[in-house]
């Protein structure tokens, strides 16, 4: 209770006010006492000089005691008071209450010594004789310079006592009531006063549970207005910056999110406390599962973590290509203590390279091979006219055939030009498709015709098989059947006599990797199947790049463009190609078709 601020307010001025109260009623009661007292004293004393004076002649004249104490009795009457008058001596003259010839001496009563020593004299004091509390007031009787007997007057303070008593209680009572008053106002200050204080704390509880728009009304002009101003500020000022972080979080979540480079954060004890989607999909995993545990399970790779443990060693930035085989990756890692007061986060940044590594590799490649493609024609273009130039202009016959073959060398030489620039046509999308319905036969058929004699040539026999229902495609004819013509000149090309070359066609859902299901389009898959020399299978994933040669050795003549080109003409029709070899046994190639229905 007292915790509250309502009590700690009314409590002291409760206890101020009753203490007051209090005091002021003890001090009001006995000050009246006092007052009454001193007034009753002063009666006593003015009754003992009237009885004095009556008393005097008697006492000087020696008069019997009966007189004396008839004198006492009467003034008792008149005055309403007891009075006794005492010889010099101590003994008993005239009592108006008690019989004087059983009272003992008197001499020694304090009221009586005084009287004798100081003239008057007063006391306050249980009378046995009565029984009560009296108070009692002598004067010497004097005649003459001499003191012939003393004279006392006695009244019982019972009255005194109870008016005193009944104006204390008047006063108590006056007390009671205004210190239950002022309680009241003490409370209702005090309940005044905390009732800001309380609606601050339930709006700021409030807020503490999420409702930042939580405001108060100043309801008063004193202290608590400018508490409650600033408070509202505070809010405001609150209210702005966690919009401003919340905004700044979903910014930050969002690049997070759809960046391209992998990002994790991991704690000092190595937990995974952030990743982000590509980090997850670099890492072969889910942030699910990611989350919580820690970096070493996550990445599984032991140069990774080698080059965090690095950065946590020396607490620097530390980067680093890392080749990670089980995911046939290469990546830049970026591994950055998070200065972060408190506590110590690694920031671990996984940039995927092995795009720009393959098209790197690809690059030099293409330049090594068509630097090596440009150099045996040209030398030997180069031997062509250093011999006809050394004399074998003058033999017509050697002349000619040395022409011979600086043509078949030119024109080898102008088929790679050609082909390398449609090649890079069709790979910037310069070449238009027209993409039409078109029947698969249209697309077959003219290619195995023109290469049936060269079939025949080399010895091999080559056969169509089309089911006579297949759906038509959307194709460009004429690039279709170049696609047909490469992949049937190869086939005969690397199928020695005797051998087989069949050219297929059927609705997709054949073949190693059709994948029409998985697109949920149907497609047309048409196939060139040989029984030649097969492609290693080391060689199988990059025969459709450029310059590309699975066996140089046999590909003879070849440019080692045809599959490229081949690759880009179907990829422009939306379609995919791929092939399946076994050694020595034959290789089948495939590319598919979009059917139209
Ligand atoms: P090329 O002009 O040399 O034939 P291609 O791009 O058409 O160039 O073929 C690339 C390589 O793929 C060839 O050099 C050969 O090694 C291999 N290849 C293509 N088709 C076949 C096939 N039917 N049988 C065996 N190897 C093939």
């Amino acid at each position: 209770m007292f915790r509250s601020i309502r009590w700690r307010i009314a409590v002291p001025y409760v206890a101020l006010i009753l203490v007051t109260m209090l005091g002021l009623a003890l001090y009001i009661s006995g000050h009246f006492r006092k007052a009454r007292l001193e007034d009753l004293e002063a009666q006593l004393l003015t009754d003992a000089r009237l009885l004095a004076d009556s008393a005097r002649p008697l006492l000087v004249a020696g008069q019997e005691d009966e007189a004396l104490d008839a004198l006492a009795r009467h003034w008792a009457g008149l005055v309403e008071a007891r009075m006794t008058i005492i010889g010099v001596d101590g003994t008993v003259l005239g009592e108006s209450h008690e019989d004087r010839t059983e009272m003992d001496n008197h001499l020694l009563r304090p009221e009586v010594q005084q009287a004798l020593a100081a003239g008057q004299g007063s006391s306050i004091r249980f009378s046995r004789t009565v029984g009560y509390q009296m108070m009692y007031a002598a004067l010497p009787v004097t005649s003459d310079g001499e003191v012939v007997g003393i004279v006392r007057v006695a009244l019982p303070l019972r009255e005194i006592e109870a008016s005193v008593s009944q104006a204390r209680q008047v006063v108590l009572t006056a007390a009671l009531i205004t210190a239950l008053l002022a309680v009241l106002l003490a409370l209702l200050i005090a309940e005044r006063s905390a009732r800001p204080i309380r609606r601050l704390t339930e709006v700021a509880e409030r807020m503490a549970d999420g409702d930042l728009g939580a405001r108060l009304l100043p309801t008063s002009r004193d202290e608590t207005r400018q508490l409650t101003l600033a408070f509202n500020y505070m809010a405001n000022q609150l209210d702005e910056k966690m919009t401003n972080l919340a905004e700044e979080q979903s910014r930050l979540t969002a690049v997070l999110e759809y960046m391209a480079d992998g990002v994790l954060i991991t704690d000092a004890a190595g937990q995974v406390q952030l990743i982000n989607p590509a980090a997850a999909q670099l890492l072969g995993t889910t942030r699910e599962a990611a989350l919580g545990r820690s970096f070493v399970q996550v990445v599984r790779d032991h140069r990774l973590v080698e080059v965090w443990e690095g950065c946590r060693a020396r607490s620097e930035e530390h980067i680093t290509a890392v080749e990670l085989e089980r995911l046939r990756l290469f990546l830049r890692v970026i591994v950055t203590p998070l200065q972060d007061p408190g506590r110590q986060d690694w920031l671990v940044i996984l940039q995927d390279l092995t795009e720009i590594r393959r098209l790197d590799t690809m690059r030099r490649d293409f330049v090594s091979n068509i630097s090596h493609e440009l150099r045996t024609p040209l030398a030997s273009l180069k031997a062509l006219v250093d011999t006809l130039r050394d004399g074998a202009l003058d033999d017509p016959l050697a002349a000619q055939r040395f022409l011979d073959r600086i043509e078949t060398e030119v024109d080898a030489l102008t088929q790679m030009v050609q082909e390398l620039l449609e090649l890079s046509r069709i790979e910037s999308r310069q070449v238009p498709l027209r993409l039409v319905p078109t029947g698969v036969t249209e697309v077959v058929t003219p290619p195995v015709e023109r290469l049936q004699p060269q079939a025949e040539r080399a010895g091999l026999s080559l056969a169509v098989d089309l089911p006579p229902d297949l759906p038509r495609v959307l194709a460009d004819a004429e690039r279709g059947q170049q696609v047909v013509t490469n992949l049937v000149h190869n086939a005969i090309k690397f199928t020695q006599p005797g051998g087989q070359v069949t050219v297929r066609a059927y609705v997709g859902g054949h073949g190693s990797q059709s994948a029409a299901t998985e697109v949920g389009r149907p497609e047309v898959v048409i196939e060139v199947a040989d029984t030649g020399v097969g492609i290693p299978i080391d060689d199988l994933p990059r025969i459709f790049e450029r310059f590309y040669k699975a066996d140089r050795a046999r590909s003879g003549g070849g440019t080692g463009l045809g599959l490229a080109i081949a690759k880009h003409i179907v990829q422009g029709h939306g379609g995919r190609i791929w092939a399946d070899s076994v050694e020595g046994r034959g290789s089948t190639f495939y590319f598919s078709l979009v059917a139209v229905r």
